[in-house]
């Protein structure tokens, strides 16, 4: 068992036949194992007999009915099986309406709304196939230990049912700290965060208004470098491959190409002060949310930005907002919006955005929709290399400014 997936990697352990091992994360031809040490490692694929992968999470999924099931997070993506209603597969995440299964020793997706999630000891125990014996992955959401989930945005409401036109139980304030209780996804997309309020009362939040304090623990709240010509930033041109995004309102443009092209001119300018540029994609591939955050944390980038174009079906709507999550990512979200203030198109200000690429992201992050690629004035601006090339000069005024902070005189 090696450090990283590659034959050149660091050897740590070494395996017996018919061993069991708790499978976490695989590539193309390398499984992540855990062992019941709690070594971790990686491994060929072909070394090991994958016909039942473990799980060690306490989840799993009921298919409620014949269902699909993909093997990447989009329904875009031909199906390579299909889930018989009553069948159970071991689960591993949920993410953006997505379950992570095991099937046939792959991994492979079906959307949440389709199934129904249930304990894996309850259901799987007895068939022999999916011992679930390891103790509980610390997981940022786990089961039992106590959560806050904190209000970020304004004027929203406290709900009695997890539903946008339920009864309120009143407004709830900004900053208001919820004891979080679970993710309820439903079947129209939105989902709620079931939460306690410090009398006792049980109600519902859009998951899009608060944030669970704990997806920041392991957040920094300063980049390593001290300059920017020092720093490793990482790029994120949003969407990619199957995944268009956003698409303009004559369905001419995608999301994905203004990104990736406003991308790399960002990399352009940033390279240009001295700064290390790595992009989560150079062309026009498929590269998942997990990847995109997992990469940033690994390669312990000293700022994220996930860039995007905005799309409403309010036509009107129009200019550049900068998203947070974790509160430590504040003087940079301010430091941004100031210089993207200086863009020719409106300024919507800092917001609390619960997106999966900075959520699960340790590292300084932010992300950014650059225009409404609906608003048809928007759309022409987004598209022109002029303001390609202004944004790449805002966003590194806005990284200049916020790596002066942490300047030592
Ligand atoms: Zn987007």
């Amino acid at each position: 068992m090696r450090q990283d997936p590659s034959t050149s990697a660091k050897a740590l352990d070494s395996l017996t036949k018919n061993q069991t091992v708790f499978v976490i994360d695989q590539t193309d031809f390398w499984y992540k194992l855990r062992l019941p040490n709690r070594k971790e490692g990686w491994i060929p694929r072909w070394l090991i007999d994958d016909s039942n992968l473990n799980n060690d999470h306490d989840i799993a999924v009921l298919f409620k009915d014949s269902t699909p099931i993909y093997p990447k997070k989009s329904i875009h993506n031909k199906a390579i099986d299909k889930g018989q209603k009553g069948q159970i597969l071991p689960a591993y995440e949920e993410d953006n309406g997505w379950v992570k299964v095991s099937l046939k020793g792959q991994f492979a997706f079906v959307p949440t709304e389709d199934i129904e999630l249930v304990s894996a000891t309850d259901h799987l125990k007895d068939d022999g196939h999916n011992p679930i014996s390891e103790p509980k992955r610390d997981q940022n959401v786990a089961k039992g230990k106590k959560e806050t989930a904190q209000v970020r945005v304004a004027d929203h409401y406290f709900l009695k049912e997890a539903n946008i036109l339920a009864e309120p139980h009143y407004t709830a304030a900004m900053g208001q700290k919820f004891q979080y209780l679970k993710t309820i996804n439903c079947d129209d997309g939105s989902q709620f965060y079931q939460v306690k309020d410090e009398n006792g009362v049980e109600g519902y939040i859009e998951s899009t208004i608060a944030a669970v304090l704990s997806y920041s623990d392991n957040h920094v709240s300063s980049p390593v470098a001290k300059s920017l010509s020092d720093a490793i930033i990482m790029i994120d041109p949003g969407h990619g491959g199957d995944d268009s995004g956003a698409t303009s309102l004559d369905e001419s443009v995608f999301e994905k190409n203004v990104t990736l092209e406003t991308a790399l001119e960002v990399k352009k300018a940033l390279e240009a002060t001295g700064a290390t540029v790595i992009m989560s994609r150079n062309n026009d591939e498929f590269v998942s949310l997990e990847d995109r955050a997992k990469r940033s944390n690994a390669e312990l980038v000293d700022v994220f930005l996930s860039l995007h174009f905005d799309a409403n079906a309010e036509t009107s709507l129009s200019g550049t907002t900068t998203y947070y999550y974790h509160e430590a990512d504040l003087n940079l979200a301010a430091d941004m919006n100031k210089a993207l203030g200086n863009l020719s198109l409106p300024n919507n200000g800092v917001q609390f955005g619960n997106y999966y690429v900075i959520r699960e992201n340790n590292r300084p992050c932010l992300l950014l929709e650059l225009g409404y690629i609906t608003n048809n004035n928007d759309l022409h601006t987004i598209q022109s290399k002029d303001y390609r090339q202004r944004v790449a000069d805002q966003i590194t005024q806005g990284l200049q400014t916020y790596f002066s902070r942490y300047q030592t005189n």
